[in-house]
């Protein structure tokens, strides 16, 4: 079978990192389902018993092992099967089994034989990705987080700075507190240390300057102080600070407060910026993004796509087939996006059947490829709304590129006319947006 056309043009992924083992007797299926996975990224090495299958896990690991247990009276029964992978000498763990039954006692057997899921046919395959994609690994570490330290005293902040850094935290110092928010908006912190004692500047005014940025209104701020003034505590509190530790302070002191307020604010935001469905970044979190990202491609003389995207005719899937298989195919086309573009892209949900795409540092022809190679995924993905019924469905394309286009209301503008062109024609088409 031809996999090649399934690698991400743009990430080269280690063979073991997407790779799925099937073990079937089933040549259909493994067809179908090789398809179907192939979309997503993922690449199926089939083998026919589980004896080719303990060969091939020592030859190369994967992400999953899917075993198809068979019905058919002329194949070796589920029993057989059972105990030949009980038999099998692994340390794995990852075992999806499939079956074209749900039957109860197969389903305790399959657990007891170490199955981490258990699907029964049609498969749905944006369920089966999911389960595939929870078991990967995060291959890019996160981000350390980012601290900003407003503090006069070079000395003092240079000892916050290291005890911060050596924590594993990203930290920076504004050493004049008059020039901040032109650093604020550079740096973009995840929590600002601030001195109650500024010199020239009153500290709580410059918290209320901050907290007027819409990006900022919830960044938390631990007011640092030289004396333990209870009203000025206070007045710090009532400003939305969320801390006032009085110095000297101690190491660990300093980093638990930082580290439960950073812990508590990421996950507050994580739930502020993301769509509940598909766990994408919503429609005012995505518009901050690319507002960011246009900045930083006029700073670094950089380029960027816009790709907005609509689903075709999509009401009738909710009309035909209910909700629940319409939330089930806006899944599959997030995480559609998600694995076929560069993990440095940023996607978003703007609402509805409505998705969006900042593609980095990419012009108009590339994205245009790009794109178009997604649609053609998309469109052979067989969404299984009941056990009877297959559909596939289509989306349309607009995409608006900088730096042809120079800012972001402009690059929403003109994506979204593109996408208006792609619709009024025959639909299932991306278009780039021309001056
Ligand atoms: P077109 O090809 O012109 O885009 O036709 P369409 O039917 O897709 O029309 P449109 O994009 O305007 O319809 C969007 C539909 O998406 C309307 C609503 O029924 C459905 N929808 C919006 N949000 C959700 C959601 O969260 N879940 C589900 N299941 N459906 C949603
Ligand atoms: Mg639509």
């Amino acid at each position: 079978m031809d996999n090649s056309k399934s690698v991400n043009p743009f990430q080269p992924v280690q063979p073991s990192d997407r790779l799925v083992y099937l073990a079937t007797n089933d040549l259909d299926f493994t067809a179908h389902l090789s398809q179907q996975i192939n979309h997503f990224g993922y690449i199926v090495q089939h083998v026919r018993d589980i004896k080719s299958l303990q060969n091939a896990i020592a030859d190369q690991n994967s992400v999953a092992i899917i075993i198809d247990i068979p019905s058919d009276e002329d194949q070796p029964n589920e029993k057989e099967i059972f105990a030949e992978i009980s038999a099998l000498q692994h340390n794995y763990s990852n075992f999806i089994f499939t079956s074209d039954y749900d039957d109860q006692i197969v389903r305790l057997k399959s657990i007891r034989a170490g199955g981490t899921a258990f699907f029964t046919k049609p498969i749905n395959i944006i369920s089966l990705i999911d389960k595939l994609d929870s078991l990967i690994k995060s291959p890019s570490p996160p981000q350390p987080s980012k601290v900003l330290i407003i503090e006069d005293q070079p000395t003092v902040a240079s000892y916050y700075q290291m005890v911060l850094k050596m924590s594993g935290l990203d930290a920076q110092i504004i050493a004049d507190p008059r020039n901040v928010l032109e650093q604020l908006r550079e740096f973009h912190p995840d929590l600002i240390l601030m001195n109650t004692f500024l010199s020239g500047i009153d500290a709580a005014d410059l918290a209320r300057v901050i907290r007027q940025i819409d990006d900022f209104v919830s960044i938390p701020i631990i007011f640092l102080s030289n004396e333990d003034d209870f009203g000025k505590r206070i007045e710090a509190l009532d400003l939305g600070g969320d801390d006032f530790l009085v110095k000297p302070i101690k190491a660990s002191h300093l980093m638990a407060v930082v580290r439960s307020r950073l812990e508590r604010s990421k996950t507050l935001r994580y739930y502020m910026v993301r769509d509940s469905l598909t766990n994408l970044l919503n429609h005012t979190a995505f518009s901050n993004v690319l507002a960011q990202e246009v900045n930083r491609c006029k700073r670094q003389n950089a380029t960027l796509a816009l790709a907005m995207i609509d689903i075709d005719h999509f009401k009738m899937v909710n009309d035909k087939y209910g909700h629940a298989a319409g939330d089930s195919a806006l899944r599959g086309m997030s995480r559609l996006l998600q694995q076929r573009l560069r993990r440095s892209d940023i996607v978003g949900r703007y609402g509805g059947d409505e998705f969006v795409a900042v593609l980095i540092d990419c012009e108009a022809e590339q994205a245009l490829r790009i794109m178009d190679d997604i649609r053609i995924h998309f469109s052979e993905i067989e969404f299984y709304p009941n056990e009877t019924r297959s559909l596939s469905l289509t989306f349309s394309c607009g995409i608006s590129t900088f730096p042809t286009y120079q800012s972001a209301e402009r690059l929403s503008d003109s994506a979204d006319q593109a996408l208006y062109i792609a619709k009024a024609g025959q639909r299932n088409r991306v278009i780039i947006a021309l001056p």
